[in-house]
């Protein structure tokens, strides 16, 4: 059985993906930050499809809090490996540049860029070892374009996307693969506030996207068929932008 680390496994895609997952016979870790009655209701969700997942609460915005929650982990499962990491944990605080504070554009970078580092620099190192891994970043269509209003945002999913590619080269000797997905607008608590009736006028599809359509394709690489797959950016935005 291959255990799979979801960030942000609590809500929204992070959910989804846990459900997909666990459908191709992973063991899912779900990770959170606060929310621990969502988390459990995406256990209950992955349980009830005969799935098998266990919380794992941390900031990955805190490095010690990543480092002290998988060496609970490790302690607890010491002949078991995390093959698949997904790095989905995001939070967006937008707002025109001009009246952007430090905090605003700190707070997205440490948890959307600097989380992805302390847990990717982590778990790549034991994958390495085992000579196999796959590791799935979610970016954002504003890191491949840009989108006024989220300079912050943007430049941590660019800057994710350019580190994916980095490490593909890096680490694809070892027969891991590292890969980002690129989704558009799609229905979760992010999106809840924004104006859906005008943005999907914007969209081929003529819709926002589901969850689940996110994890389809973070299902596709985490699989072994995507094995010749490394580096590369799948948008899933319905037509928004190519
Ligand atoms: P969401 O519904 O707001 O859920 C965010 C998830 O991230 C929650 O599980 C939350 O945990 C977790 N999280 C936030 N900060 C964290 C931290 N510091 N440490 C650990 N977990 C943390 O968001 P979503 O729409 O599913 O987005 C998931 C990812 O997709 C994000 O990276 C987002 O940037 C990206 N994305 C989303 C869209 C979209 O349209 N929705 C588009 C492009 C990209 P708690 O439940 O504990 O708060």
């Amino acid at each position: 059985m291959k255990y799979a680390l979801v960030t942000g496994g609590s809500r929204g895609i992070g959910r989804a993906i846990c459900v997909k997952l666990s459908q191709m016979g992973c063991h899912v870790i779900i990770n959170y930050n606060s929310n621990r009655e969502a988390a459990l209701e995406t256990q209950q969700k992955v349980e009830a499809l005969g799935g098998s997942a266990e919380l794992l609460p941390f900031d990955v915005a805190d490095e010690e809090q990543v480092n002290a929650a998988l060496d609970r982990w490790n302690d607890k499962h010491p002949d078991e490996t995390i093959s698949i990491l997904v790095n989905n944990a995001g939070i967006r605080r937008d707002g025109l540049t001009v009246f952007m504070s430090n905090e605003e554009w700190q707070d997205v970078l440490n948890t959307n860029l600097n989380g992805f580092f302390y847990l990717t620099r982590r778990l790549v190192k034991e994958m390495m070892t085992k000579r196999y891994g796959r590791i799935i970043n979610i970016a954002s269509l504003s890191g491949l374009k840009g989108t006024p209003g989220q300079l912050n945002y943007s430049a941590a999913k660019a800057a994710m996307i350019g580190a994916t590619k980095a490490l593909a080269q890096e680490v694809g000797a070892r027969k891991i693969t590292v890969n980002a997905v690129a989704p558009g607008f799609i229905a979760t608590d992010m999106t809840k506030e924004l104006d859906e009736a005008s943005l999907k006028k914007m969209i081929p599809a003529g819709r926002f996207g589901e969850p689940e359509e996110v994890a389809a394709v973070v299902g596709f690489l985490a699989s072994d068929e995507a094995a010749y797959i490394n580096g590369e950016v799948i948008s899933v935005n319905g037509g928004l932008y190519t």
